[in-house]
């Protein structure tokens, strides 16, 4: 009997395999015609300062919806981009779109705020990647300060190469984000090498920071070391009231979660941006 279990547990096992290799080969053959099908469309994600109640930024997040696919999500289409040169076209989509997007914000008449756009590793290591930015922040008109971008510590593994890539991104006035800080491997001495503005501490310590004495110690200590390097630092994942009041008195009131707001389409955002300000003031957040 168990023989026969045995082989139809690798029937099984092989199926699913072929399964999943049939979606990976489906999702590359219509991620090829999804730019000029227009395809893709940003969310964008309010980074909200708790003691105002103000949203102080956007992080923009793709969204794919193919005819035959429907909706795929980012975690399941970005790394299999990643895999052919794709992703250099889908990037410079999303920086193109995410300056002209905030751009228009400010000419509609919401005070000004940063948009942050997430950079894949092959983006980061582009050679073109300083020139297609440069490019995109005169053809928007947008202020270079109001662009952030966003790395991981996984793109950093080069340290001589980071640190000079890093630096010649930032002579064009923009900021830069490490984003799922606490996941990755760098070290302290590297970070504070690293010219970068801002800690995003990854929402897997957050989410569980009410439960875990582990993860409250871990964002404690993260949130310290960002006031040691002079870092600005974002919480991430911020899903309900008594995780916020914890990053409040831990020093951190810059946060991101499903609790202010959940990420929001483009014609969305401009009511958004009072909305979350009268409601969450008149929940009496302040006191
Ligand atoms: P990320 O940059 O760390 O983005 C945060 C993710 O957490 C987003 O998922 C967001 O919707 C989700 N999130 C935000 N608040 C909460 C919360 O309170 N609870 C929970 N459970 N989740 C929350 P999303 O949009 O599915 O994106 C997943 C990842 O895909 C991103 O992680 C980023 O690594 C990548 N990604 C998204 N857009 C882009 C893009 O334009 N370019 C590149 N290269 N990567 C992107
Ligand atoms: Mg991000
Ligand atoms: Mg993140
Ligand atoms: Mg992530």
């Amino acid at each position: 009997a168990a023989k026969v279990n045995g082989r139809n547990q690798f029937k099984y096992w092989d199926a699913q395999l072929n399964d999943q290799f049939h979606r990976r080969i489906l999702i590359e053959k219509h991620l090829k015609k999804a730019i000029e099908n227009n395809e893709f469309t940003l969310y964008y994600q309010p980074q909200i300062n708790q003691l105002t109640s103000k949203i102080i930024g956007l992080e923009s997040l793709i969204r794919w919806e193919n005819p035959e696919l429907g909706f795929v999500m980012p975690g399941e289409f970005i790394p299999i981009a990643e895999e052919s040169d794709l992703i250099i076209d889908i990037g410079n989509w999303v920086l193109r779109e995410a300056c002209h997007f905030n751009k228009q914000l400010q000419l509609d008449g919401v005070p000004p705020l940063r948009i942050a756009v997430n950079l894949s590793t092959k983006q980061f290591l582009d050679p073109a990647l300083k020139d297609n930015i440069k490019m995109i922040l005169e053809e928007s008109q947008l202020d270079p300060q109001y662009l952030e971008l966003e790395i991981t510590e996984s793109m950093t593994i080069e340290v001589e190469i980071s640190i000079r890539t890093l630096r010649s991104l930032k002579k064009l006035g923009l900021s830069i984000a490490m984003d799922d800080f606490g996941t990755g491997y760098s070290s302290l001495s590297n970070l504070k090498e690293f010219p970068i503005d801002i800690l995003k501490i990854d929402q897997s310590f957050v989410n569980g920071m009410t439960s875990s004495l582990v993860n409250s110690s871990i964002v404690k200590t993260i949130i310290a070391m960002s006031k040691s390097l002079d870092l600005d630092v974002i919480a991430e994942g911020v899903e309900d009231k008594e995780t916020l009041k914890m990053l409040n008195e831990y020093g951190c009131s810059i946060v991101q979660g499903y609790y202010f707001s959940r990420p929001i389409a483009a014609n969305k955002v401009r009511e958004a941006y009072y909305e979350i300000m009268s409601k969450h003031f008149s929940e009496g957040l302040q006191g």
